[in-house]
This record gives structure tokens, sequence and C-alpha cells, in this order.
């Protein structure tokens, strides 16, 4: 799922793409590295240790270049923010909290991709199933049974 410890060269990675290897790319990729599931704020916090003078509007600019070459995988569930992650083409999928949005991997139980065939493929080839499950985190249950009823979260 992750490539924790694993020194990945982006720059060659960015150029195989096609695109110009920048430092805002360079540095969005190696945030999205350590912490996959990043919202655009996120990201934004991560990668101005690097680039102090980046903007919001930037972040956004550079992780949609990033997302259409393929190298990151942007993540939507619902209302909550967009979130991303890089690209590792693993078949993985996701648990997804519809109240706060936080997102987690969890590894495919058939193991090959595609994991389930559709009843009707209207003449397309497929290859891949994204499957997501929703529902509720801990933290969020926790939260809507408070006694006191103080709770953030609004459903
Ligand atoms: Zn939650
Ligand atoms: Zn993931
Ligand atoms: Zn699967």
């Amino acid at each position: 799922m992750s490539q924790t410890g694993h020194i990945i060269n982006w720059p060659s990675r960015i150029r195989a793409t096609g695109l110009r290897s920048t430092r805002q790319r360079v540095a969005t990729l190696e945030s999205l590295a350590g912490r996959p599931h990043a919202t655009a704020d996120e990201l934004l916090n991560q990668v101005r240790h690097a680039l102090p003078a980046i903007t919001i509007q930037s972040i956004y600019t550079v992780v949609q270049s990033l997302v259409d070459v393929g190298l990151v995988r942007k993540l939507e569930f619902g209302p909550t923010a967009a979130r991303f992650e890089i690209q590792h083409f693993d078949n993985h999928h996701h648990v997804h909290c519809r109240l706060c949005g936080r997102i987690e991997d969890v590894a495919c139980q058939h193991g090959s991709a595609p994991c389930m065939t559709p009843v009707e493929t209207h003449g397309m080839v497929i290859d891949t199933a994204d499957v997501v499950y929703h529902g509720t985190c801990t933290d969020c249950l926790d939260a809507l049974d408070a006694p006191d009823g103080d709770t953030h979260v609004s459903v």
C-alpha cells in the first residue's frame, strides 16, 4: 500500500510522464508519500516547510497536474474535501467515514484486479473495480454518543 522507507526519485518519475520536474511538484509528491490521504489544506501546510511562498491555488494546480498524468490519485467520496495519495496501482481499496471524511487503506479481499465484474459491461473491457466502504469512524461514533451533546459533528 504505502512505500514508507522506500526512496523514490521523484524528478525522474515526473519527467517520465512528460511533465517538467518542478520544486513544487517534487515537494507535493514527497509530502504525499509520507502522508497519504492528505487534503489540499494539509498538503499546503506540509509543502510550506520546503516552499514558504506557495499558495493554496498553486497546490491545487500542482496536485491536479500530477493527477492528470497518473502520479497522484484523487479520492473524493462525499461532501468533505478531496484527498490525495500517490498512485501505486496496487488495487487497494478504502474505508471512508461519511461524517469527518477520514479515509484509510484496506487490502483487496479478492487480490487481483478487477475484483468484481459488472452484470453489464456495455462493451467495455473492465480492468479495475474501485471499492469504497462507507461508514462512521469510532471518533465520530463517540462524539455522537457524548451524553452532554457537546459534539462538533452535525448529521
Ligand atoms: Zn469520522
Ligand atoms: Zn489509499
Ligand atoms: Zn478488491
